[in-house]
């Protein structure tokens, strides 16, 4: 099968595999695993952030984030289409006890202007005190779009006005950062928080990595613990982790290309009415009116090809690095057939 469903999808290399058999590992809580170490040093260092918190997930790390940053009833300004308001089941209020004001755009990212409308007058009983602003680059129900950093920066400067926390959704940071050529320092110098995950297109079979300063994550330490995510001997994972971030970052303009080969194909489709498709490792579109995704995606399996629906007439394609250039190849063949 070729599995265009998603980035998470990958398995773990051979040489992954054997890396993570020579993890030397230990209590990761008593501060003793040295894969975990090295993994937050690592990843503190290369972003230019002060600290950092291994996690088992990308919802994780979020969720930690945004309970450090607010205050119950307090308020979060994000996309309509974010991940922590449309896929994480309700855990801003599960979690935190927070609201949240949503955003309405066509691919999840927003202006500096649209971010102060929503600010709530503190002085006014009637509102819930706005506390934190969260973008997520790339956008995953923005078909991979990513943001214009230059917007990203002034939107740091409307928080700093307005004292808010700034926190990044970076789950797809590295696919941002390979089309928007920034560094890792460079967002790191922008955010209170990031999180990255290392179980996307970096090819860990699970992990994620928040990162603040020292004060928050050492708040990120108790509430990972509220949670269920200390883990013990997790350096067998970490090293995946490590792993990921020294090998597999480079290669993610493959991705990238072979989604755009891909998005070209589906242009190019009679089933398909309209493609989305940000530039990065992510493609969404929707289907010509009669043509239902669940239809669809069964045509596709019988062709060996498996993607994921995201609406009743719309489909989701994601590139990896599981996937062969005869992979792509056979996928555009295909397209090309229906
Ligand atoms: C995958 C993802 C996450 C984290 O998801 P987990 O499955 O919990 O690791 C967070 N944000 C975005 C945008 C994602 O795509």
């Amino acid at each position: 099968m070729i599995d265009l469903r998603s980035d998470t999808v990958t398995k773990p290399s051979p040489g992954m595999l054997e890396f993570m058999m020579k993890a030397s590992v230990g209590d990761m809580i008593f501060g003793e695993d040295p894969m975990v170490n090295e993994l937050e040093e690592m990843s503190a260092s290369m972003f230019g952030m002060e600290a950092a918190l291994y996690c088992p997930s990308g919802t994780m790390t979020n969720q930690i984030a945004i309970k450090a940053h607010t205050r119950p009833g307090d308020e979060v300004i994000c996309s309509r289409l974010a991940h922590i308001y449309q896929f994480e089941g309700g855990g801003v209020a599960f979690n935190s006890s927070a609201s949240v004001a949503l955003i309405d755009s066509e691919n999840g990212t927003f202006t500096t202007e649209d971010v102060e409308q929503y600010i709530n007058n503190p002085n006014d009983c009637h509102k819930a005190y706005t506390r934190l602003v969260e973008v997520e680059n790339t956008v995953n129900r923005g078909a991979g779009a990513c943001w214009d950093f230059d917007e990203l920066a002034r939107i740091r400067e409307l928080c700093d006005r307005y004292g808010l926390g700034y926190h990044l959704d970076g789950a797809r940071l590295f696919n941002a950062m390979t089309a928007d050529g920034r560094k890792p320092e460079e967002y790191g110098a922008l955010f209170d928080s990031i999180s990255i995950c290392l179980s996307k297109g970096l090819g860990a079979p699970v992990g994620s990595v928040l990162l603040g300063n020292r004060d928050f994550i050492r708040q990120g330490q108790r509430i990972r613990k509220v949670l269920g995510g200390a883990m013990r001997q997790a350096g067998y994972i970490a090293a995946a982790g490590i792993y990921a971030l020294r090998n597999n970052v480079e290669r993610l303009s493959e991705d990238h290309r072979n989604a755009a080969d891909i998005a070209k194909a589906l242009e190019k489709c009679s089933l398909v009415e309209h493609v989305s498709y940000g530039g990065t490792n992510m493609i969404i579109f929707t289907l010509v009116p009669g043509m239902k995704a669940s239809e669809f995606l069964d045509k596709m399996k019988d062709h060996g090809i498996l993607a994921l629906k995201t609406g009743e007439r719309s489909i989701r394609f994601v590139t990896h690095l599981d996937l062969s250039e005869a992979d792509i190849r056979k996928s555009c063949e295909v397209l090309a057939t229906l």
